[in-house]
């Protein structure tokens, strides 16, 4: 049995092969850019006014107004020493002008005569050609996460589309002949509601990745192992809930076996989680995580996240933890590590009750996992505990 410190090392030091592919806009958000960006036009693409107001030519007190300029006026203009004209925000600035002046800093118009308050400093108002980018300018490296501004600025400089990281294609397998989908029937008596499948959906799309509708297959070789082989058809990564352990009817890791999957570990000293398997098949992988709820998803948090965000071209993969002090003496009773449902509240982290492997109540009233490595046998009040926030 491995140490949870050597599980997180064998998942961050597993080969992966990425791939790219050719995305709209409006899909890329929280992408990982693929390609180098380079400006292919200036920002803004001509000078352009900052106000409404008026464009003038030379530095006086009154100006001739000549015409009007509103934004998406193609025309090019040009003025002459002495002539203003109406401007818009957004509109194009004509040549020769010295700066744009605010409306509210000039006198009504008489007879086509504009008064201004004080005297324009040349360049008043107006957002050079190239001012935010000049074209060329290497904007965004290969590894930039897109965010809102990345969408917005690519489109302002005429891009539709963008080449990214494929992120996973994730497949949940729940396995348990003692588990009703909701919604479906009653209960019999040694029945329960299955848990896993929507709660391992909510994980992953609660951390922006997709996956494909869960499967439930009953706890029988030949099904599993059926199951698992159409799963990796269009998938490159399958989470399975249950029947990894050392029952009589686990058969997921005898099936994930016939299917070729090659074990990278399996068991971790920890609780909850201990029969944790993680293997690897040509560029795909597997999770078969505890049928327990509370274990499936710890494991799901901290061994599997990390592994998707790697496989979504994100550098920093690893789930980042603080230190904080607990807020009542803590005893450990296993010999292994352990990962505790907590909360951290104004700085310091309790650590909640119910923290059985099968109970998801203190876990949803939980905001984080508070981490005692395996050496650390106790822990007094005030002390301070490695704390994941969820
Ligand atoms: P297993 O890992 O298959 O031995 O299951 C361990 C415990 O978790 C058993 O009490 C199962 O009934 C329960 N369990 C397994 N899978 C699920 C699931 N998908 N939803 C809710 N409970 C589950
Ligand atoms: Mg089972």
């Amino acid at each position: 049995m491995i140490s949870v410190a050597e599980a997180l090392k064998l998942i961050s030091n597993v080969q992966v092969q990425l791939s790219t592919e050719t995305v709209n806009l409006s899909h890329a958000h929280n992408k990982v850019l693929a390609e180098q960006i380079v400006a292919p036009i200036n920002l803004p693409p001509f000078d352009q006014s900052a106000m409404d107001g008026y464009a003038v030519c030379g530095i006086q007190s009154t100006y001739n107004v000549v015409g009007e300029i509103a934004a998406g006026i193609t025309d090019e203009m040009t003025l002459n020493e002495g002539e203003a004209i109406r401007i818009f925000t957004g509109g194009a600035v004509p040549k020769n002008s010295t700066a744009v002046i605010m409306q509210e800093k000039t006198q009504a118009l008489e007879n086509n005569i504009l008064q201004v308050d004080e005297l324009v400093k040349s360049g008043q108002n107006i957002r050079p050609t190239g001012e935010q980018l000049v074209i060329g300018t290497n904007i965004f490296n290969k590894g930039h996460v897109i965010n809102p501004a990345t969408v917005g600025l690519l489109s302002n400089l005429g891009f539709s589309n963008v080449e990214v990281i494929k992120t996973p294609k994730i497949n949940i397998i729940v396995t348990g002949n003692e588990l009703v989908k909701p919604g479906t029937r009653d209960l019999k008596y040694g029945e329960i509601f299955e848990s896993n499948s929507v709660m391992l959906e909510s994980a992953i799309l609660s951390k922006n990745f997709e996956c494909s509708s869960p499967i439930q297959v009953e706890d029988n070789l030949d099904n599993t192992t059926e199951q698992i082989k159409q799963a990796f058809e269009s998938h490159n990564v399958l989470i399975i809930s249950g029947g990894i352990s050392v029952g009589d009817y686990d058969y997921v890791k005898k099936a994930l076996e016939l299917n070729g999957v090659k074990e990278i570990f399996y068991k971790v000293k920890q609780k909850p989680g201990k029969p944790l398997f993680f293997g690897k098949k040509d560029n795909k992988f597997v999770f078969a995580l505890p049928g327990n709820p509370a274990a499936a998803l710890t494991c799901f948090y901290i061994y599997v996240l990390p592994l998707l965000k790697r496989l979504s071209g994100l550098n920093s993969f690893e789930s980042i933890s603080s230190l904080a002090p607990i807020t009542k003496d803590y005893n450990r009773k296993s010999g292994r590590a352990v990962f505790l449902k907590a909360r951290m509240d104004q700085g310091s982290v309790e650590i909640l009750e119910g923290q059985s492997s099968a109970m998801l109540h203190s876990y949803a009233l939980a905001n984080g996992l508070a981490f005692l490595d395996e050496n650390i046998e106790s822990i007094k009040k005030g002390d301070k505990i490695k704390f994941y926030p969820l």
